[in-house]
């Protein structure tokens, strides 16, 4: 069984004021041994809190976990304990941010901040550690890294201080990373490099990885499977190539336009989709994207779609694909 995460059903609230936000909707996907996952949304589709729960990063009250399983390992990490879940961290489980100076911490040398992630989890000595620490910011590409072992983060440059985070976090040898919007705030080359890195490294270590983006762009590389969610909700799911060549769901096709094309010349521009994602206080009862979706029907209004199998492990949730639907010209692959 090469089966390491499988997250079931989890639905995840949070209480505010105005109601209770239903920030994730019944999610389901599975994640073999080194093997790369994206989940590929717009800000606020429940990407990131789906992916922190399984860090249990989410804070609780006002968060809440409804329903579901986290299955890692064969165990269910929700039945763990708060200590349990610290040894957890960081050893087994990874996670790397957008910003990594809300990780990184700025009153500590940077090689001091591998150091400690050993010393807690694999019982290095202060000299194995200093060694390893080393060994980590050679990993991650940064020149000299004896000497950065001994500098501040604010020494270094923002893509250095990615590597640095991505060392951190790789440090112990994690059987997954959760990598949250990692290049987003990076230059374009810089983005690459990093994106590089990552694979590489996974290469090496055998990493599972689940990459959260808004970027469709980003993840064609790197990614075996995409998920992509709307709503709280995954609406298509498939093999990279199914999303990128095969996407069924019209929000899929609107993120698909959206992606800048790296073989044409002129400036990008990009095409936004129109529209706002709806209140997830009061979701919709038919399809969270009706209000948006060129192609709405009255029975997209009435009902969610259920899901609909595309092939084996590509699957869609939309009315389109409804025996009784019109048939409509799939932008994508220019086919009925
Ligand atoms: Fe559009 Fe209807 Fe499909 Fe939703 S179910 S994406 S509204 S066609
Ligand atoms: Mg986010």
């Amino acid at each position: 069984n090469d089966i390491l995460l499988h997250v079931k059903n989890l639905h995840v609230a949070f209480d505010t004021y105005a109601g209770e936000v239903k920030a994730v909707r019944g999610v389901d996907y599975e994640l073999k041994k080194g093997e790369t996952l994206a989940i590929v949304g717009e800000s606020g589709c429940g990407k990131s809190v789906s992916a922190q729960t399984i860090m249990q990063l989410i804070p609780m009250p006002p968060g809440k976990i409804k329903e579901g399983e986290i299955i890692f390992e064969g165990k269910n990490l929700l039945d763990y304990s708060d200590k349990e879940m610290e040894k957890i961290r960081g050893k087994d489980i990874s996670m790397i941010f957008q910003d990594p100076m809300t990780s990184l911490n700025p009153t500590m040398k940077v090689g001091k901040q591998i150091m400690e992630v050993l010393i807690k989890h694999q019982n290095m000595t202060k000299s194995e550690a200093h060694d390893r620490a080393v060994e980590m910011l050679k990993l991650v590409g940064l020149p000299n890294p004896e000497k950065r072992a001994k500098q501040f983060p604010h020494e270094y440059s923002g893509g250095m201080r990615q590597r640095a985070m991505i060392a951190i976090a790789l440090a112990c040898n994690p059987k997954l990373l959760i990598a949250d919007e990692p290049t987003t705030a990076l230059d374009v080359t810089i983005q690459a490099q990093i994106m590089d890195l990552m694979q590489e490294l996974q290469d090496k270590l055998n990493t599972a990885i689940i990459l959260i983006t808004h970027d469709l762009g980003v993840v064609a590389d790197s990614a075996k499977k995409i998920a992509v969610m709307y709503a709280g909700i995954i609406i298509e799911y498939g093999e990279t190539n199914d999303i990128f060549y095969n996407a069924q769901h019209p929000y899929t096709w609107g993120l698909l336009q959206s992606v800048p094309r790296l073989d044409v010349e002129t400036e990008v521009r990009l095409v936004p989709i129109d529209g706002t994602p709806p209140d997830l206080i009061a979701p919709p009862k038919g399809c969270p994207f009706a209000a948006r979706c060129d192609y709405a029907m009255p029975v997209c209004k009435e009902s969610m779609p259920e899901v609909s199998d595309v092939s084996d492990n590509h699957y869609v949730r939309c009315w389109l694909k409804h025996d009784m639907a019109p048939e409509v010209v799939n932008p994508v692959t220019g086919r009925r």
